[in-house]
């Protein structure tokens, strides 16, 4: 599938200044292992070149990007480019924290060619980044867009969270009215997840807080799709907004389309030609594998046809592009569910293609269920 379609890379850098505490992503405190990993990644790099064609989309996640230091930026996209091919457009993005942000640092990072910038806001409001565990404040986050925006960058995506424990939807309205103050290309607003083993789920099992009711979190993401699509966003994805479709995220479309990608660092997902593979899930081992010559996979799976199938429809639905009805033919019981979710106001048909509507991106998850027998 899509294996014609230049591929994406990701590096996983595995490192934050300190945790979040809904945070569950791959990454540890303290900077003594970060040389060894650079090294590292490099390495790993060097042992996937040749196996790879074009690519469009290099991609700089985390943990937290930001903490490596100028020179250490350089150095890895100079070795990168020096292994992969690039397309003269890559889209090349970085996630930073507020906190590592000034106008000087982001002139130095587009001169060597980050050309989209993904900022972790996530809140503009003292008391939300505060129970959240984030280190900057809202003045801290406003002056980070504008040193992204006075440096020059014209992608800047923001990260925001809703759905905390006693957030009104007025509340979040205002936070929403905030970004587009600088009318960012991209957003992403993820719904508040509390995870198992984070230390927002240690607390939650502790009775400590009531998270918002499965009422409460569905008005705010009917609001949310509405407000910013009143605004001119695109609501493209379950959790994503573009400011048009040419400002969609080029690299997180490979992931929803099958599209091969590369993962490179620890815990990185990779996918190629059916086969999905990914990496060992800490940092010392990641290293020391690199070091022995070995690759630092910690497992990988082939799906079959209906594995593939069955992603398809999740990944295709959860997008504004929706599936092809071809996906759904000859099966009795799938069209017989999309007569009826079309009915309930959940899909919808344009042409040979099945798209969610806003009340379908609310119960993505369960749509795949109801159409595959
Ligand atoms: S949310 Fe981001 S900055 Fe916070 S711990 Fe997780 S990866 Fe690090």
């Amino acid at each position: 599938m899509n294996n014609a379609s230049p591929s994406g890379l990701y590096v996983h850098v595995p490192f934050c200044k300190g945790k979040c505490r809904y945070c569950d992503f791959f990454s540890v405190t303290g900077n003594e292992l970060v040389e060894p990993w650079l090294h590292a990644v490099c390495r790993e790099a060097s042992l996937f070149a040749e196996e790879w064609g074009e690519m469009d989309s290099l991609y700089l996640g985390g943990g937290t990007p930001s903490v490596l230091s100028d020179e250490q930026l350089a150095y890895l996209l100079d070795r990168l480019r020096l292994q992969f091919r690039f397309s003269a457009d890559t889209e090349t993005t970085i996630e930073m924290n507020p906190d590592d942000v000034d106008t000087p640092r982001m002139r130095r990072l587009r001169r060597m060619g980050f050309n989209r910038v993904s900022l972790g806001v996530q809140s503009f409001r003292e008391v939300e980044l505060a129970w959240l565990g984030r280190r900057h404040d809202g003045g801290r986050a406003r002056s980070a867009i504008e040193a992204v925006r006075s440096a020059g960058f014209d992608n800047l995506a923001l990260d925001l969270m809703y759905g905390l424990p006693g957030q009104t939807r007025g509340a979040w309205e205002q936070n929403l009215r905030l970004a587009l103050q600088f009318r960012p290309e991209h957003l992403s607003c993820y719904m508040l997840t509390v995870e198992e083993g984070t230390p927002l789920g240690r607390i939650h099992a502790l009775g400590r807080f009531q998270p918002l009711g499965e009422e409460e979190v569905s008005d705010l993401f009917l609001f949310t799709s509405r407000f910013l699509e009143e605004e001119g966003y695109l609501h493209y994805e379950v959790s994503n907004f573009a400011r048009g479709a040419q400002r969609i995220s080029r690299h997180n479309g490979k992931y929803w389309s099958h599209i091969p990608c590369l993962g490179l660092g620890p815990s990185a997902h990779s996918y190629r030609a059916k086969v999905r593979w990914w990496n060992v899930r800490s940092v010392g081992e990641y290293c020391r594998k690199i070091a022995s010559g070995e690759r630092p996979t910690a497992g990988s799976e082939e799906l079959d046809r209906e594995q593939l199938k069955l992603e398809a429809v999740y990944l295709g639905l959860r997008t504004g592009g929706g599936i092809p009805l071809a996906l759904l033919e000859n099966q009795p019981h799938s069209l017989g569910a999309l007569d009826r979710l079309v009915r309930e106001g959940f899909l919808r048909r344009d042409g040979d293609r099945i798209l969610p509507t806003r009340r379908g991106y609310l119960v993505s998850d369960r749509l795949p269920l109801e159409l595959l027998p």
